[in-house]
């Protein structure tokens, strides 16, 4: 006897009512994805179900991949089997002796298919006395046991499945619509990218370099963030912007103080036309409030001025070790502290100015015509797409540990 299925059990998605197809759909088509290197494997959805199955595969491997899987509230490992007493017996048994450090246990029986001629509760006597009387060293525990049991009679077979692995939660990428990620070489742009995937939004990815101030290494180190990101999506295209030459106008035009704050108001304007040419509604940034001097409420207003697109700032009220927990889970943490420069760094003066005012702002912007340069970035963006090819080997050869 194995295991051969995984219960996939959904959690929010449970709530959307009649919207909750289109978020199955998308949850079962991000599974399919995540598992086609297991071509035995198949993804079911029946009847508020969700299934796993494994014909014949391991299902820690599985699990491994469906860890990363946004919209998966939990999972447990199922067997399946006809609903007959002796084959739900021998079943609930390979259960319990497969449970990793279980010493009480508890069954639990929930009977849909009342054809099925022995009740929840005489049932649970059944299945609780047989594993009693077939092993030594476990006791039954019904408040906190460390496995439980769940047997489901159904009308077409029982489930038998154990113990609870957490999923990531969130909703199914895809389900949310894509925005535009501003993705620095940062520690904060993945995590608010990740934070953003989580709640069912795709992302693409568009970064802004300075050639020959900043280095192939840098960009490098964008490819290898976005690629991580992959993990928890499908794929990632990365926009890269040729900034060099609006940065040194900028920074020639704009007195001191002033540069940085129209330096972000530029890449907010590139970045609107990027998402008005690809069809993308919102920007992403890893910005939180008070860490830097572009991010006081001043700043963020009078850099928001440019654009009328929604600017999801998932970071916006964490602290920043909390934001340095997430990057290591996601493992950006290692890539985003390479020492490599980036295009903000270089340009930035001493002291920016953390109220910019806005009249004074325009006032500077005003004094050249940037259109030309701005178009010729825009025109200037190499595509790089990435997909999760990589981090799916990754994770299989993790599951050989
Ligand atoms: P990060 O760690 O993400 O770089 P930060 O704390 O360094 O953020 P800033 O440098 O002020 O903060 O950048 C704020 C946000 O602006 C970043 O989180 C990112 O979304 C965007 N951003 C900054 N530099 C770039 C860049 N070169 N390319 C694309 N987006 C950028
Ligand atoms: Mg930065």
């Amino acid at each position: 006897m194995q295991y051969d299925h995984i219960l996939i059990r959904y959690g929010e998605i449970a709530l959307k009512g009649k919207n909750q197809k289109k978020f199955l759909v998308k949850l079962q088509e991000n599974i399919r994805h995540k598992l086609k290197e297991f071509p035995d494997v198949t993804v079911k959805r029946t009847q508020g179900r969700m299934f796993v199955i494994l014909n014949g595969q391991d299902p820690h491997a599985v699990i491994e991949k469906c860890k990363h899987i946004f919209g998966i509230h939990s999972f447990s490992l199922a067997i399946k089997v006809e609903n007959n007493l002796d084959k739900i017996k021998h079943a609930a048994l390979f259960a319990l002796q497969n449970g990793k450090d279980v010493k009480t246990f508890k069954i639990t029986v929930k009977r849909i298919n009342k054809n099925f001629d022995v009740r929840s509760q005489e049932m649970n006597q059944i299945l609780g006395g047989h594993l009693l009387t077939n092993t030594q060293d476990y006791k039954v525990d019904v408040h906190h046991p460390d496995l439980e049991i769940k047997v489901e009679i159904r009308s077409e077979a029982t489930y038998i499945t154990s113990g609870v692995v957490k999923g990531l939660g969130g909703l199914p990428v895809g389900t949310s619509g894509k925005s535009l990620l501003l993705l620095s070489g940062g520690i904060d742009s993945p995590v608010a990218g990740y934070l953003a995937m989580k709640r069912g939004v795709e992302v693409e990815a568009i970064h802004f370099h300075s050639p020959p101030f900043t280095s192939e290494r840098a960009k490098q180190k964008v490819i290898d963030l976005a690629e991580k990101l992959t993990r928890y999506g499908q794929k990632v295209k990365i926009h890269m912007v040729p900034f060099t030459k609006l940065q040194q106008r900028i920074f020639q035009e704009t007195p001191d103080g002033y540069g940085m704050t129209v330096m972000r108001r530029m890449m907010l304007r590139i970045s609107e036309q990027v998402c008005k040419n690809e069809g993308i509604l919102s920007l992403t940034t890893g910005e939180n409030l008070g860490q830097v001097a572009s991010q006081t409420m001043e700043s963020m207003n009078t850099i928001n001025e440019v654009t009328n697109y929604p600017i999801l700032r998932p970071l916006i009220t964490m602290d920043k070790d909390e934001i340095i927990d997430i990057s290591r889970e996601i493992d950006t943490f290692d890539i985003s502290i390479r020492p490599y420069e980036d295009c903000c760094t270089i340009f930035v003066p001493k002291a920016p100015k953390t109220k910019p005012k806005k009249d004074r702002v325009n006032y500077f912007e005003e004094k050249y015509d940037y259109q030309e340069l701005i178009d010729e970035a825009v025109n200037g963006i190499e595509i790089v797409e990435i997909s999760d090819e990589k981090q799916v080997k990754d994770d299989a050869f993790q599951d050989l540990f």
